[in-house]
């Protein structure tokens, strides 16, 4: 059984993320970059189908600048057994993302793709979708349980009105949601061990993939100031309140 994972690079989650002075994007200089905390959960599933006895390889594939190559090292020293990079200085939406993933599925044959159900960056929240529509294979998006046995997945699913359980056959796409399992730590050995994995880099052309950006982005601002919360006597006093804010 071969699975790929997403790990996309993104700015850490504990990072404040301030918009350019001229609003032409958010600044990425000197700012703390890390894998895409959903992204950590696919792998760290991926790992526990593998621990549980199922004869798995593990491929983690980012696609981005060559930098990325930082975040794949990590991955590799967490436990997937190789990389690869596509190597991109494009702008990347999700349908670009899906394209390249579906490629790397055709040349790996791969069983299964397990990727976050969002990147925190840019909260698409559609690649893994794309993907499933692309490789005309079933989806099991926002997991929160994934259990295997031979080649059906029973995934249980976090759903507006509460959980879902469905079973997907293999070939299929699932995407993590944030309850599915906690990460494990990196061990300094793991790192010293992740230097000798191997890690390839194809370039994004060599796949047959024009990055073609159905999106433009014109201008990039901060969310205005929140206003501070007020407590008020009574409920005469709220409704005055809510009518002098203009709610009601
Ligand atoms: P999105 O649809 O952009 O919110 O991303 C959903 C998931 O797709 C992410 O959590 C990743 O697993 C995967 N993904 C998106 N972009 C990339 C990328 N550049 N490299 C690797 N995986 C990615």
């Amino acid at each position: 059984m071969k699975i790929l994972v997403g790990i996309k690079r993104v700015i850490d989650f504990s990072v404040r993320v301030q918009v350019k002075k001229d609003g032409s994007g958010v600044n990425t200089d000197g700012v703390k970059l890390s894998i895409n905390p959903f992204d950590e959960i696919a792998l760290e599933e991926a790992l526990r189908i593998r621990e549980r006895g199922t004869q798995t390889e593990i491929v983690a594939v980012s696609i981005g600048p060559a930098d990325c190559q930082q975040q794949l090292r990590t991955a590799l020293a967490m436990g997937a057994d190789r990389a690869i990079l596509v190597e991109t200085g494009e702008v990347l939406q999700p349908l670009m993302v899906a394209r390249v993933f579906h490629e790397l599925v055709k040349r790996e044959d791969a069983d299964l793709v397990i990727l976050g159900k969002q990147a925190i960056d840019d909260d698409f929240n559609q690649t893994g979708q794309m993907l499933a529509a692309l490789w005309d294979r079933p989806q099991a998006t926002f997991a929160s349980k994934v259990e295997l046995k031979d080649k059906t997945l029973t995934v249980t699913r976090e759903v507006d009105a509460g959980l879902e359980v469905i079973a997907v056959d293999l070939p299929a796409v699932i995407t993590t949601d944030l309850r599915l399992n906690t990460p494990r730590f990196v061990k300094m050995p793991d790192i010293m061990k992740a230097r000798n994995k191997p890690l390839q880099t194809l370039k994004l052309e060599e796949l047959g993939i024009a990055a073609a950006p159905k999106l433009e982005a014109k201008h990039y601002a901060s969310p205005p100031q929140r206003m501070g919360g007020k407590k008020v006597a009574d409920v005469p006093a709220l409704i005055a309140a809510l009518k002098e804010r203009g709610v009601l």
